[in-house]
C-alpha cells in the first residue's frame, strides 16, 4: 500500500474487527452509510474467537442485580437463533443442586425469572431433574441426586463475526484485515485515519465524518495513540478467561452448569463432537495483550471445580487444547473482577458538533446487535439520511433457513453431493448454512476437491475462505474460520500451513 491520501470521505470509519466492529460495520451499511472497517489482525482474532460461546442471558447476573443486561441479552436469544441458524443452535443445562452452596429453592426462583424475563418463544423452559435416573445423572458423583436443566444458546463465535463482516461486505462496505490504525486527528470537521499495513509497513490516510472505537480490549491503547486520553488513565478492567478442552466426558447433548466454592461457576459443554469445553476464569490480566494464554493455576483451577462434580478425575494431562481471551469490562470500579459489570458502556466526543468519536467499552456476543443499533441511535444526529434499524429480521449469510432445519439442509446437500457423508454435512452445514453449496461448487466426487488435508478439509475450502472470508494463514483455517484443528494431527496442521507457504 502506497502513502497517499484518497480524496473520498467515509460516513463511518470503524477500527476493530471483533464483534462489535463488524456488528456496526453490518447495521450500518445496511442504513445507507458508506462504511471502511480495519482490523490490525485476523478478524475475531482478539476476545470474540475466546468466548464461551453461549448467546444468554448470563444466570449469575442476576445474583447482580444486572436485570436490564440479563432481561436484554434473554431477548436477543431468539433473535439471533433464527438469525442464523447455522452457527447458533439451542442448547440444554443442567445445573445440579449442590448442597453446600446455593439453596434449591434460590436457584428455582432464578430460573424463574430466567423462564419468564426475555420474551422466551421458541426454546423450552425450565425443568427439573432427578439426577439419579436422568442421563446426565451418570457421568456425575453421587451425591448430587437432584438438579434443574434451563435453555441457553450456543454459537462458533469466531463464525458470527466473519458472517458480520461478509454481510457487511456484500452491502458495500470496505473490510480491511491486518491494517492497523496508527492514529487518527480531526481536520477541518472530518476524521483522518492513518492505516498502516501490518505485513509491508506501507501507510495510507482515510478520511470520515464518524469514527468508532471498536477496539475491544485495546480501546484505551487506541484512544492513547490519539492522544484524547492521558496515559495514567484507563476506561476498561481487563479481565482474562480461560478455557481448557478435553477428550469427551459425556456421551449426551446437554452441557452442566457447575457452581464453585468462590461463588464462580464453571461450565462444561459438549465441543466439536469428540471433545467438552471447560471454563472460564476471570483474572485480572495486567500483561501483554499480543500474546493472552492460560496460566498454570488457572489450568488446575479448571480441573479442579470440574473434578468436584465428575466421577471421572479432570487432569491436566488430559487437556488436548486451551484458549483465553481478555473481557474488555468497562470499570465500574468493582473490587472483584467476577463483579465488574458485563453490560456495555458507549460514549461519544465531538469537537465544534463535528467528528464524532464513539467508544465502545464492554459488552458481551449476545448483545453485539442490540449493541450496534444503539451506538448508531447514538450517532444519528450526524447521519440524517440513514434509514431505520433493520437487523432483528435479517438472516446472515448461509443462515436462510428454519432453526430447526439443520438435518434437512444437511439432507439437501447429501442429495446434491452424494460423496458427501452424514458427519462431513453436518460440519459443512454448521460451518456454511445454504453457502456450503457455494463452497462445494460444480464438484462430482471428492477428488474434485483438491487436496485433502484431513479432518474433510480440502484445498477447495481453503481456497472459498481465502477468497470469501479473508482468511490468509493456518490459524485463521484451523482455529477461526473452523475448529479442524482439534481434528487434526500437528503433522496434518503443518502440511496447511506448507501449502498456505507454496
Ligand atoms: C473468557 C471469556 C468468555 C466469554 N464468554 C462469553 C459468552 O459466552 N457469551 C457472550 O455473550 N460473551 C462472552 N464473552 C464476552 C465477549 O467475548 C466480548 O465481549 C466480545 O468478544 C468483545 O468483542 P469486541 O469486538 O469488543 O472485542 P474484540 O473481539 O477483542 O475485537 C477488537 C478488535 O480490535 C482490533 N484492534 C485493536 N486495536 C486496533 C488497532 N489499533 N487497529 C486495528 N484493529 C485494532 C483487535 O485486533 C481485535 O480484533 C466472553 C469473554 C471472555 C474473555
Amino acid at each position: 500500500m502506497p502513502q497517499n491520501q484518497t480524496d473520498a470521505v467515509y460516513d463511518l470509519a470503524i477500527i476493530g474487527g471483533g464483534i462489535n466492529g463488524c456488528g456496526i460495520a453490518r447495521d450500518a451499511v445496511g442504513r445507507g452509510l458508506s462504511v471502511v472497517l480495519a482490523e490490525q489482525a485476523d478478524l475475531a482474532q482478539g476476545t470474540s474467537s475466546a468466548s464461551t460461546k453461549l448467546i444468554h442471558g448470563g444466570l449469575r447476573y442476576l445474583e447482580h442485580y444486572e436485570f436490564k443486561l440479563v432481561r436484554e441479552a434473554l431477548t436477543e436469544r431468539e433473535i439471533l437463533l433464527q438469525n442464523a441458524p447455522h452457527i447458533i443452535w439451542p442448547l440444554r443445562f443442567v445445573l445440579p443442586h449442590n448442597k453446600e452452596l446455593r439453596p434449591a429453592w434460590m436457584l428455582r426462583v432464578g430460573l424463574f425469572m430466567y423462564d419468564y424475563m426475555g420474551g422466551r418463544k421458541i426454546l423450552p423452559p425450565t425443568k427439573t431433574l432427578n439426577l439419579r435416573q436422568d442421563v446426565t445423572g451418570k457421568p456425575l458423583v453421587d451425591e448430587f441426586k437432584k438438579g434443574f436443566e434451563y435453555s441457553d444458546c450456543w454459537v462458533d463465535d469466531a463464525r458470527l463475526v466473519v458472517l458480520n463482516a461478509l454481510d457487511a461486505k456484500q452491502r458495500g462496505a470496505d473490510i480491511h484485515v491486518r491494517t492497523r490504525c496508527i492514529g487518527a486527528k480531526r481536520v477541518d470537521g472530518v476524521w483522518e485515519v492513518q492505516l498502516q499495513d501490518v505485513k509491508s509497513g506501507a501507510t495510507q490516510t482515510l478520511r470520515a465524518r464518524m469514527l468508532v472505537n471498536a477496539a475491544g480490549p485495546w480501546v484505551d491503547h487506541l484512544l492513547h495513540d490519539m492522544q484524547t486520553l492521558p496515559q495514567s488513565k484507563n476506561n476498561v478492567r481487563l479481565v482474562r478467561g480461560s478455557h481448557v478442552v478435553v477428550p469427551k466426558l459425556f456421551e449426551h447433548d446437554r452441557a452442566y452448569i457447575f457452581q464453585n466454592g468462590d461463588g464462580r461457576i464453571v461450565f462444561a459443554i459438549p465441543y466439536e463432537q469428540d471433545f467438552t469445553l471447560l471454563g472460564t476464569t476471570d483474572r485480572d490480566h495486567k500483561d501483554c495483550l499480543d500474546n493472552v494464554h492460560i496460566s498454570e493455576d488457572e489450568t488446575q483451577y479448571i480441573c479442579d471445580a470440574a473434578s468436584i462434580y465428575f466421577k471421572q478425575a479432570i487432569k491436566r494431562d488430559d487437556v488436548v487444547w486451551t484458549y483465553s481471551g481478555v473481557r474488555p469490562l468497562y470499570d465500574d470500579g468493582a473490587s472483584e473482577a467476577q463483579e465488574a459489570t458485563r453490560d456495555y458502556v458507549l460514549k461519544v466526543t465531538e469537537q465544534d458538533d463535528q467528528a464524532p468519536l464513539l467508544n465502545i467499552f464492554g459488552g458481551k456476543i449476545t448483545t453485539y446487535r442490540h449493541l450496534a443499533e444503539d451506538a448508531l441511535h447514538k450517532l444519528q444526529r450526524w447521519m440524517p439520511d440513514a434509514t431505520a434499524a433493520w437487523t432483528d429480521k435479517a438472516t446472515l449469510p448461509g443462515g436462510d433457513f428454519g432453526v430447526h432445519d439443520v438435518p434437512q439442509q444437511m439432507q439437501q446437500l447429501r442429495h446434491a453431493y452424494p460423496f458427501v457423508d452424514d458427519t462431513w454435512a453436518y460440519s459443512l452445514i454448521r460451518r456454511y448454512g445454504t453457502r456450503a453449496t457455494a463452497m462445494l461448487g460444480d464438484a462430482k466426487r471428492k477428488a474434485d476437491l483438491g487436496k485433502d488435508f484431513g479432518a474433510s478439509l480440502t484445498e477447495q475450502e481453503i481456497r472459498f475462505l481465502m477468497a470469501e472470508e479473508w482468511a490468509q494463514d493456518a490459524d485463521d483455517i484451523l482455529w477461526r474460520r473452523s475448529k479442524l484443528g482439534l481434528h487434526m494431527s500437528e503433522e496434518q496442521r503443518q502440511a496447511v500451513a506448507d501449502w498456505l507457504q507454496a
